[in-house]
Formats: C-alpha cells, structure tokens, sequence
C-alpha cells in the first residue's frame, strides 16, 4: 500500500496527519482549522453581509440561538425573490424577527411574547407562497406547505390536519427538535369557511371542524403524528410534536373581500364624504385595509384568527411588476431558460417587446405571476425541442413575432380564466 503523501498547511504549518482535512490551492494549501478561523475573522470584520449575499445558512440546530438578522436584512433578502409587495415584506420580516425573539426568550423574563401567526390575503398568484418559501429558505428551516381545502375533520374522506405535521416531520429529515422550530404554510385559508347554508352535508365536514383542529395546532398542542403521514391508525408508530413554536402563517384569495372592506370603511368612517373619496381612490387596492374583522365575514371563526394575529395583503401584480419578474429576481424565468439554452451552448435573446407582449398575454390570462410560467412554456418549447438536435446554432433570438406566433399557434385559449 503507498504511503498517503503529507501535506502542510501554509497558514500553521500542520500536516494532513494532524489534522481532519488540508485544502490544496495552485500554491497554497490550509487546513480545516485555519478555514474555520478565517471565517470567523470575515464573520466578525464584516458581520451578516457576507452571509446576506449568499443563501444565509443558519447551522443545523443552531437556528434558533444563531438567528441575527435584522428585519431590514430580512425584508432585503426577499427582494431578491419577490418583487413588490413591500408592506408584506415588512410585516413578515417584523413577525419573523419577534418570532426568534420569542423563541430566545428565558424563562424569567416577566412578559411573555406571544407567537406571531400571520395571515396574508391576495389574489393568487401574486407571490404569498413564493415568500413564504422564501423565508424558509433564508432561515434553512423545515418549511411545509399545505392546501387548507385537503383538510377534513377526523374521521372523514380526506386528509387530517395533523398531516400538515408530518409533512414538516419529512422536510426536517424527521428531527423533531427542528420540525418544533419549522414553517407551516397553509393555502386557501379562505375556503373552510363556516358552510352554515350549505344544504347537503349534514355536518360541515370541510369547514367549522376543520378550523378546530386547525386552532389546536395554532394554539400549540403536543400532538402524536404518523411520521410517514396518511391517516392515524393504531399499531402505527407515532412521533409526539409540539407545535408551540411552530410558525403558522395562512394565505388566502378570499375574492371579493375589496367589498366587504369597502362597506366596512363607508360604515364605520364618520367623516362624511371621506370614506368614499378614500374607496374611490383606492377602488384596485381596497385590499391594503384589510383587518381580521373582514376576514370573518368568509366564516372564519374568531378564536382562529385570534391566533393570526398579524393579517398583511398582496397587492395584484400590474403589467410593470409582471415585467419584472421575468427578469429581476433571482431565479427569475428568463434566467432560468437562458441557463438552460446555454447548457446547449446557445446565447438566447428575448427582444423587450416579446417580452412584453408575454406580460399582456399574463394580464390576459389573469393568472398573476403564475401565468408567466405556463405562458413561457408555450414560446420556448418548440425551440427547447428542436435546438438541442441542431449543429452549429449558438445564438437564437425571440421576437414579438416569434412569440406571438407560437401563441396563437397554441391552445393558449384554453388557458383563459372565464
Ligand atoms: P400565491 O401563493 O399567491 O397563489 P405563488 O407565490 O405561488 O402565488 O406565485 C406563483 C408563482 O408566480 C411564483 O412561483 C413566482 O414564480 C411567481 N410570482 C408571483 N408573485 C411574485 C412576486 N411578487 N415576485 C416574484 N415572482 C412572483
């Protein structure tokens, strides 16, 4: 057998025998140790912003105790994912900020700091669960998504709403002592609404009982979940979660809530004219007044958003924030598809008025940002199709026409929202 080849660490002069791991540059080599130590010195001479730059990774169970950031560098690291929706960003930044306060917080202190459960009201597609993701990636903590409209009270056709649980348990790779500090996001908070009228249930399977369990988990329960999720059943081996400091944060459409705020504002407004001057102005973006008042108008039970206590608002996207993001944020899709043509050597180019004429095709599907996607899909496949096949091509350019025509070539019509 040859002797393993002793290197030494140009910074302290120790062998690979002595220590775990030696990194060799074209002149140079260092040691595990001396990294560790370099990075402290960076850590400490330029504090987050070397973290803030990159994906911030707080250390596997060290979240909690290591989280310092500061709302403001909270707020500028989802611009770099999410366009607009400023005032959103800010509450969440806040709500997430107190939140680790919270979880920092001894026993002794006297005045106990409530957790910040937060609910977002926006027309899908215009980002709520883009943010929330966000924020779970730049805390790298377990983050779970949920659609509320899956949920059914125990024991009917449907999923529990301890699933959510379990499905957190699977992306903290089933360490309890993180899924504990996790983010759950739960959709379409909007839809399980009271169904006191609806005639053929003869119990509402889908909406009051479900917001109970819901409260339970908000509330903070030791609750037993099936790590592997599916319905509970009784030689199954359970995992206990305390969801106590589990960050729930809710989103919803609740459509036509624009009204609902607007009578509320011309009802309880005692100056005269001013309320309706304040709804004319505002008649696109009433929503940016929404309270936990209007939200109970779609059924939702006031002990429930008694523990979402923080409500915020996304604004629809307009054609500018569209525009947007195609291209600003960082994984934005004109990114991403330029990426992937240069896999195939090929420089691809995106005239600014195909692009533009993909933002109104969105506006005119209405689907919000989502609708860019399947709308990009529709130009560029033809060309993803064919180029990879095809020698010497190292350059291709979408034109207005171009796009338009692979547009109208398509079912695209299909895509409409009536
Ligand atoms: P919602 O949860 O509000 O229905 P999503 O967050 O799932 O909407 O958004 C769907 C997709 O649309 C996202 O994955 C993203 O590509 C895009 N998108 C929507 N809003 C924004 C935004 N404000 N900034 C950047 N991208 C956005």
């Amino acid at each position: 057998m040859s002797k393993e080849k002793i290197i030494t660490c140009s910074f302290c002069l120790k062998t690979n025998e002595q220590v775990m791991m030696i990194v060799s540059g074209a002149k140079a080599n260092i040691c595990n140790e001396c990294i560790q130590n370099a990075h402290k010195i960076v850590h400490e001479q330029l504090g987050d912003l070397e973290t803030l730059e990159e994906e911030p990774k707080a250390k596997k169970n060290n979240s909690v105790t290591k989280f310092n950031y500061k709302p403001k560098e909270i707020s500028a690291y989802l611009d770099q994912y999410v366009i607009g929706q400023d005032d959103a960003k800010k509450v969440l930044s806040v709500a997430i900020y107190n939140h680790y306060k919270r979880l920092n917080q001894t026993v002794k202190d006297e005045v106990e700091i409530e957790k910040s459960n937060i609910i977002m009201v926006g027309e899908t597609g215009t980002g709520k669960t883009l943010l929330a993701k966000s924020i779970a990636k730049m805390l790298n903590i377990p983050f779970a998504i949920a659609d509320a409209t899956v949920f059914t009270e125990a024991g009917y056709v449907g999923e529990d709403v301890e699933s959510i649980l379990s499905r957190l348990l699977q992306s903290a790779n089933y360490d309890v002592e993180q899924a504990e500090k996790g983010i759950v996001f739960i959709d379409e908070i909007d839809k399980v609404g009271r169904k006191s009228d609806n005639p053929s249930i003869t119990r509402d399977v889908s909406g009051e009982g479900v917001q109970q369990a819901l409260l339970k988990l908000l509330e903070g329960a030791e609750v037993l979940v099936p790590p592997q999720g599916g319905r509970k059943h009784p030689d199954q081996k359970m995992v206990k979660i305390n969801t106590q400091n589990i960050l729930f944060i809710c989103g919803g459409a609740f459509e036509g809530i624009d009204k609902v705020i607007a009578r509320r504002i011309q009802t309880s407004s005692i100056g005269f004219k001013s309320s309706n001057e304040q709804i004319a102005m505002h008649k696109d973006d009433l929503v940016q007044y929404v309270n936990s008042q209007d939200l109970r108008t779609y059924g939702l039970i006031p002990e429930l958003l008694g523990r979402l206590p923080i409500v915020t608002y996304l604004k629809s996207l307009d054609k500018n924030a569209l525009r947007r993001i195609l291209t600003e944020p960082k994984n934005a899709l004109i990114k991403q598809y330029t990426q992937l043509f240069k896999y195939e050597n090929i420089d691809l180019q995106i005239q600014d008025i195909a692009l533009d004429y993909i933002v109104d095709k969105a506006i005119e599907f209405k689907l919000g940002g989502r609708g860019l996607r399947s709308i990009c899909e529709l130009v560029m496949t033809d060309a993803m199709y064919e180029l990879p096949s095809k020698k010497n091509q190292t350059s291709f350019i979408i034109t207005e026409e171009y796009a338009r025509e692979k547009i109208e070539k398509s079912k695209y019509a299909y895509l409409k929202v009536a």
